[in-house]
């Protein structure tokens, strides 16, 4: 086995680049693991094509980006762009990423680990795991709904087609703008997008509003469903899966008489935007302290879910084991230096991910 290094960084999204990045600048040793065939797969994989790139910062973090060059522009360039941003930088810094190499599990303790892979094992102090969040939120209808998809594959193959959106937060409107926007060009004036969510608040940040708006004005055709509910899953007279979605008209008349109105929609023409949450299998797996969400505990997860424990810097209950980025949103459970742990509330952002890189190297990295 080689050398021992200082640290493996799994993924090589905005997360593993930074800490990539900020571990080059301190001359550690390290390696960036990436399953997929380029640098930011995860990325590329899951927006939709062209879709602009927003520098967010949250609101209640007013700090800067941590590490500019993974920061998006502010100009907000296509995420095709953004990519390439991202692969000159790892061309510029030499940065090493094993790509085609998947992760596969930890063995050893602090601090000589082992990572293994689909191609070899590395000997290390230390582990980010960067790796994204990609197992989507369940629909939680009655029936199948295996046909629905969860991100655009191909845009132009809903033209000619009313195409249903669910979800109500700034991926469903980027997956409704950009469809809205590839039917407007084909002249697809017969067929809509609707877009449905369950409350009647959409929670979309100023610059997805605004792109949204521009679509809208430029005369695309959305059609907005609020306090919108997917009910069931069904196979009609022809045999085709449908998903049949519902607006209650009225409060109620009375206690036992609520007036819906529904609307139906083959499978395959729905695409689920409702969010992602981290891998709590692979945590598990790993033996990562989580800790399950019951009664007034969680307020961001639900009532079950699993939240991993993690320190001020990303540190999990194994020393040396870091996990950061989409991995650990939407919450995760943090302990406080009191010793009181409360769940912390960790947006899936860019600027997020970045921002988790730089507190794990503030713990690894000599001042
Ligand atoms: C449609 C959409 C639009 C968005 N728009 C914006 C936006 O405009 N601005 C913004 O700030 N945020 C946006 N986000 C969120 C943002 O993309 C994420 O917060 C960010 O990518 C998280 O970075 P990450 O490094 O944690 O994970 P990821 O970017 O998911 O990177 C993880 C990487 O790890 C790799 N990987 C996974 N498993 C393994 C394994 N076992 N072994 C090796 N490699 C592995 C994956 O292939 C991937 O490349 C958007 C998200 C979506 C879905």
């Amino acid at each position: 086995m080689p050398a021992k290094l200082d640290m493996v960084i799994i993924g090589s999204g905005p997360g593993g680049l930074a800490a990539g990045l900020l571990a080059k600048k301190h001359s550690k040793s390290f390696i960036i693991l990436e399953k997929g065939s380029h640098t930011m797969q995860g990325i590329t994989d899951t927006y939709p094509k062209g879709k602009k790139v927003y520098p967010t910062i949250p609101k209640s973090y007013p700090d800067p980006f941590p590490v500019l060059e993974i920061k998006p522009p502010d100009e907000k360039i296509p995420v095709e762009e953004y990519v390439k941003q991202a692969q000159t930088v790892v061309t510029q810094n030499d940065l090493k990423i094993h790509l085609n190499e998947e992760f596969k599990e930890i063995s050893g303790e602090f601090p000589d680990y082992i990572v293994k892979t689909d191609k070899g094992s590395y000997f290390t102090e230390n582990i980010i795991l960067a790796f994204g969040s990609n197992i989507p939120n369940d629909l939680g209808i009655y029936g199948e709904a295996k046909t629905v998809a969860r991100n655009i594959e191909n845009g132009e193959d809903y033209i000619g087609i009313n195409v249903l959106v669910i979800g109500g937060g700034n991926a469903a409107a980027d997956v409704v703008s950009s469809l809205s926007k590839i039917k407007r060009e084909a002249k697809d004036e017969a067929t809509s997008v609707y877009w449905a969510h369950l409350n009647e608040k959409f929670e979309i940040n100023k610059d997805t509003a605004r792109d949204l708006g521009e679509e809208i004005l430029l005369g695309g055709h959305i059609k907005i469903l609020q306090k919108a509910v997917p009910k069931i899953g069904e196979v009609d007279a022809n045999g085709i899966d449908r998903l049949y979605i519902h607006q209650t008209t009225t409060s109620s008349f009375s206690d036992d008489l609520y007036i819906y109105q529904g609307m139906s929609f083959p499978m395959k023409n729905v695409i689920a935007c409702i969010g992602t949450h981290g891998p709590s299998a692979i945590f598990d797996a790993l033996n990562l302290q989580q800790i399950t969400c019951t009664g007034a505990i969680c307020k961001i997860a639900k009532e079950g879910e699993r939240l991993l424990m993690l320190s001020h810097h990303f540190e999990t209950n194994r020393s040396g084991i870091y996990a950061i980025g989409g991995a650990i949103s939407p919450s995760y459970m943090e302990i406080g230096s009191d010793g009181i742990i409360k769940e912390k509330k960790h947006s899936n952002l860019i600027y997020t991910a970045v921002l988790d890189a730089k507190k794990v190297m503030d713990k690894i990295l000599p001042d």
